[in-house]
């Protein structure tokens, strides 16, 4: 008989009825309680000894074994969640949203494992697809820590308390319009969590400093190195004593690029038994920056000669602080004319907050512009919006201005107002400057589509559709492969995660090219014991 904790209830459902007390105590519980609640029936009552052999050898084996569980960025790019158990210890990497149409009736689901049975979260970043589902996680009974750095969790806290606040305003505008059409949607008009619920998880956050490992458990410890993807992003490593050997899986999160502003370049790593790597862009290859600002200042200079607006959706985060940056830049260099720029997201100004705070975490040409005490995200004509009213208002004013606001894949948020705007006039710019998942409004735009939903009424697409990919926070596939050639040998297994199925399938057949070591792409709720 073969078995193990935290299967499904289908699973165990079809296992013989008990016909020993211990074994129903085994099934139910902690690895380790069992053991101990076993131990307890044997002393005291006479059972079956074959049955109790059973059960102890598969409890021992059960909980020797590292297991890793892909429960979520597996042949999609949203929803981060894996699940690593060993040493009768659960962790989860990561606990994001879903944010692909199609997947998003996946963050309504249960967990797999009853967030009471999980020891402890680590957090890669703050992206609300890495950290989005922790308010859930917490509200149905988790009680460990998350552990990330300090800018992780500062930033995830803005990030999260917004999410709360979309999820409330969507539920609230949902319920009102389905009562006007008088129909029901696919999900509960209810929020998936409410405020209350995001500050529930504040206290669990756990900052930590990079390259210095935590401890978690006996023979269990985590290594947090700098992913150069937003700031405080992480590459993680954890190291498990196994029987007296050490094992190390590292999870890169998302991986940064070299040579971006603001952050650092990735850590290079040289060594892990076994290596989830993301694969956003495991089949593209990125502009080069300089690109990139050309074709910002040619989008900021033709629009202001059509007398056309510009809308840029933008993640609140590292994207909008990028932006900002290169137009600072292009202002210096006088590249592009003195226009308004409105920073119409309250959460990115919170962030870019978190940035001046955190000076220590930026590279080389960021410090150095600080120390001529230059702010890189500031110059005139730059306003940060605050209140609705501001935001409603800027579309009544005359001449070529520039709206940065999120939700970055047009989601939800600010943005879809200003679309709303734009959208329809010839003479607007919509300038993506990130990446846009399938399903998202930003890639019904971005793919050409002639008309789209927003806010429940349909508009024909006139403005000028832009995307500026040169921005992207992911290494492409040749920066993906360059850090993997920095390994000094082939880990025991490479798992390609965090990619769109042929982008995935893409990369792990590049890597079996050009290195000879053998890469799989899992699939969603795949469960793989590592020896
Ligand atoms: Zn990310």
């Amino acid at each position: 008989m073969h078995w193990t904790f935290g299967e499904n209830k289908a699973k165990q459902s079809q296992l013989p009825p008990a016909r020993v007390r211990g074994l129903k105590v085994a099934y139910d519980m902690h690895p380790i309680r069992a053991v101990i609640e076993l131990l307890f029936d044997i002393a005291g009552m006479r059972l079956y000894d074959s049955h109790i052999k059973i059960v102890l050898v598969g409890t021992m084996r059960s909980i020797m074994q590292i297991k890793l569980s892909f429960l979520g960025a597996a042949q999609n790019v949203t929803g981060s969640q894996f699940l690593l158990q060993a040493n009768g210890k659960r962790l989860l990497v990561d606990c994001g949203l879903y944010q692909e149409r199609h997947l998003k009736a996946r963050n309504w689901e249960p967990f797999q494992v009853d967030p009471k049975d999980i020891d402890a979260v680590l957090l890669t970043h703050a992206h609300l697809d890495h950290c989005g589902l922790l308010p859930k996680l917490v509200k149905e009974g988790f009680k460990g820590k998350i552990y990330c750095t300090a800018a992780t969790s500062e930033i995830a806290q803005i990030i999260l308390l917004d999410s709360a606040k979309l999820q409330e305003e969507d539920a609230e505008f949902k319920r009102k319009r389905h009562e006007r059409e008088g129909r029901k949607g696919p999900y509960p008009v209810i929020p998936l969590y409410t405020i209350t619920d995001a500050e529930a998880c504040f206290p669990h956050f756990t900052p930590i400093e990079y390259e210095q490992s935590v401890k978690l458990d006996e023979g269990i410890e985590a290594t947090f190195y700098d992913a150069g993807h937003v700031l405080g992003s992480s590459i993680i490593k954890v190291k498990i004593n196994k029987n007296g050997q050490q094992r190390s899986i590292l999870f890169t999160g998302d991986m940064g690029r070299p040579d971006r502003p603001i952050v650092r370049d990735p850590t290079s790593c040289e060594e892990a038994d076994y290596l989830l790597i993301e694969s956003t862009y495991g089949d593209r290859v990125h502009q080069k920056r300089k690109d990139t600002k050309e074709e910002i200042a040619e989008v900021i200079n033709s629009t202001k000669k059509a007398g056309g607006n510009i809308i840029v959706p933008s993640f609140a985060l590292e994207r909008s602080q990028e932006v900002l940056y290169y137009i600072n830049e292009l202002l210096l260099e006088d590249a592009i004319p003195h226009i308004m720029v409105f920073l119409d997201s309250p959460m990115a100004s919170r962030i870019t907050k978190v940035f001046k705070r955190h000076s220590e975490l930026f590279d080389k040409e960021t410090s150095a512009l600080i120390r001529k005490h230059e702010s890189p995200f500031d110059f005139s004509g730059l306003k940060m919006v605050e209140s609705t009213r501001e935001s409603k208002a800027i579309n009544h004013i005359k001449g070529t201005i520039m709206v940065i606001a999120g939700s970055g894949m047009c989601t939800g948020g600010r943005v879809k107002h200003h679309l709303v705007q734009n959208i329809t006039r010839p003479q607007c710019s919509i300038m993506f400057v990130g990446y846009q998942a399938e399903g998202t409004l930003g890639r019904q735009i971005v793919s050409g589509q002639e008309k789209v939903r927003i806010l429940g009424q349909e508009y024909p697409v006139k403005a000028r559709v832009v995307q500026v990919n040169g921005f992207s926070a992911h290494a492409d596939k040749d920066e993906l492969l360059h850090w993997l050639m920095g390994f000094k040998k082939p880990p025991k297994r490479l798992f390609i995660v965090h990619g769109e199925p042929q982008s995935a399938q893409h990369f792990a057949e590049l890597v079996g090219q050009e290195t000879g070591w053998k890469a799989s792409v899992p699939a969603y709720q795949d469960e793989i014991t590592l020896d």
